[in-house]
């Protein structure tokens, strides 16, 4: 078999692969992108788990299901009436369809204006930096590379005990396909996914039971933000109970029953469906051959250097598939590191700078360390707080739920981490990450101008409390 040559041949089309391909194709390298993502109705599609099944689809139905609960609970204080309300569930699933549809055609169309070869199918890497690629009609045909990068994303974790079924017991995808808003809804885990799953729902108006294993709520967060939190999401309804691990589940005629453990002991919940959503895990099923020499982590993970290096000569990782936060601008970031370290130019990313987001009403970011890793740290440190309450412009959108909270170090005023509960925190916290990217101090965030009225004075004023000099709130 003739061996088809590329500079770079990426394996996995999601959001760590494709910006990869792409900036390989800009930097002037012949790329090839293999893709192996096949929708339900059979069709494969570029974008991977965030375009298909993730970022995207869960933001369109979070944006729906947002506007509904407004026009339900909220419009009448806008003195705005809507009589006969209604939910047509087909025709929101049909929008989101739309919105994924557009997104991934929109890839092919990126690949093909940057001159990257689509192939959609499996790859496989084999020793010697070779590529096995099968076709969707079986086809197999050999490639070579000077470079190969693995971007093969994550899978919904499963339990054991409670199998994936399609349509009772459902991942995070099955979540987000639902035809008719369940009538009690259990959603295993408390991690994002979960809570931002279980707000579309409850806010479609399904009961919502979230069972977390541990005791502490988002304990990734920090701990005034997650209180704050817990307060809001119980108070949408959703009930959220803390130390319940789950053991099994069992189908009966009333629906099935969901066995947990909790201080009190055994106890169970029944509902209609239940997701699954306890994490996710590297994916790396067929993907290596005989004598690569990539190593994989007890846990799966492909082990890569902070260059995504994975230690086999010219063999590199990133995304999901690779240590760190599993997120679609972590993953984007590395394939575009990866992808100029080829053309031999300068590039890291920061990996102690990622911002998280969970994006339920109130919406949650932070970026850097929280108030109690702070703490652990022994930096001395000062804070500064400013409720969205406070907040003109919240206040004008109905939206004056949470606040923004800034963590600086005492002796340089160095900014150490930026904490926003309240409305579009998604948004305002790139401002934070910016500046931390530069090493700005909390004195730098202080003169910056902010527009009036904007959300973002909340993040201005917080700066300004670190120092007990906020304009609009006393002071404490
Ligand atoms: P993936 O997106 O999983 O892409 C990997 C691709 O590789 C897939 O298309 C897969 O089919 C393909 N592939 C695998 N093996 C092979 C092979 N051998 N040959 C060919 N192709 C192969 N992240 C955020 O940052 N923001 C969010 O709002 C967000 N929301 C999410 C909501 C949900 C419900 C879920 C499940 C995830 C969400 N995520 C979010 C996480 C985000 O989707 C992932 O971090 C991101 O998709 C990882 O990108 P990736 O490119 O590493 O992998
Ligand atoms: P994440 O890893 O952020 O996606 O969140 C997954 C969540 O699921 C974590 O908070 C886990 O503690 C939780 N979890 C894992 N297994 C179980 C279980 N058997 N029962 C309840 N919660 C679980």
């Amino acid at each position: 078999m003739t061996e088809t040559t590329f500079d770079v041949i990426v394996i996995g089309a999601g959001p760590a692969g494709y910006p990869c391909a792409i900036r390989a194709a800009q930097n002037g390298l012949k790329v090839a992108c293999i893709d192996g993502w096949k929708n339900r109705d059979g069709k494969y599609a570029f974008g991977g788990t965030c375009l298909n099944a993730g970022c995207i689809p869960s933001k369109a139905l979070l944006e729906s299901s947002e506007l509904y609960h407004r026009a339900h609970a909220e419009f009448a204080a806008h003195g705005i009436q809507v009589g006969g309300l209604g939910l047509d569930v087909a025709t929101m699933q049909k929008r989101k369809a739309g919105i994924v549809k557009a997104s991934t055609q929109g890839i092919a169309g990126l690949f093909k204006a940057a001159g990257v070869t689509a192939l959609q199918g499996h790859g496989r890497l084999l020793a010697g930096n070779r590529v096995e690629y099968t076709a969707g009609d079986g086809s197999t045909r050999a490639l070579v590379a000077k470079h190969v990068v693995l971007a093969t994303g994550s899978a919904p974790m499963e339990l054991k005990s409670m199998p994936f079924d399609g349509q009772t017991i459902v991942d995070s995808w099955g979540a987000l396909e639902f035809e008719a808003v369940p009538k009690r809804l259990g959603v295993i885990g408390a991690g994002v996914i979960g809570l931002e799953l279980g707000s579309v729902w409850r806010r479609l108006g399904a009961e919502v039971v979230v069972l977390e294993a541990l005791e502490q709520f988002l304990p990734m967060a920090d701990q005034a933000v997650a209180k704050e939190a817990l307060k809001h999401f119980r108070k949408l309804g959703l009930d959220i109970r803390l130390g319940a691990k789950v053991s099994a589940a069992k189908a009966g005629k009333d629906g099935v029953a969901v066995a947990y453990t909790d201080a009190k002991g055994e106890q169970a919940v029944t509902v209609d469906k239940v997701v699954v959503a306890i994490g996710r895990r590297p994916w790396t099923k067929d993907l290596l051959g005989e004598g690569t020499g990539v190593e994989v982590d007890p846990r799966g993970f492909i082990q890569v250097d902070h260059e995504c290096r994975t230690g086999a000569g010219n063999v590199w990782a990133v995304g999901d598939v690779v240590r760190g936060p599993m997120l679609a601008h972590k993953g984007k970031e590395e394939g575009v590191m990866v992808a100029d370290l080829i053309a031999g130019q300068f590039s890291e990313v920061n990996l102690k700078l990622v911002p998280s987001v969970i994006y339920t009403a109130p919406e949650i970011a932070w970026v850097g360390q929280t108030e109690e890793q702070v703490k652990a740290s022994g930096r001395a440190y000062k804070v500064g707080s400013f409720p969205f309450m406070a907040s003109g412009r919240a206040r004008a959108m109905e939206a004056p739920a949470g606040f923004a909270k800034l963590i600086a170090a005492q002796d340089d005023d160095e900014i150490l981490g930026v904490h926003v509960i309240g409305p579009m925190a998604g948004e305002l916290i790139a401002e934070a990450v910016l500046a931390m990217e530069y090493s700005a101090s909390t004195e730098d965030l202080q003169r910056t101008i902010h527009a009036h009225p904007t959300l973002s004075e909340g993040l201005h004023e917080a700066a300004l409390a670190a120092d007990k000099r906020a304009i609009d709130m006393p002071n404490r």
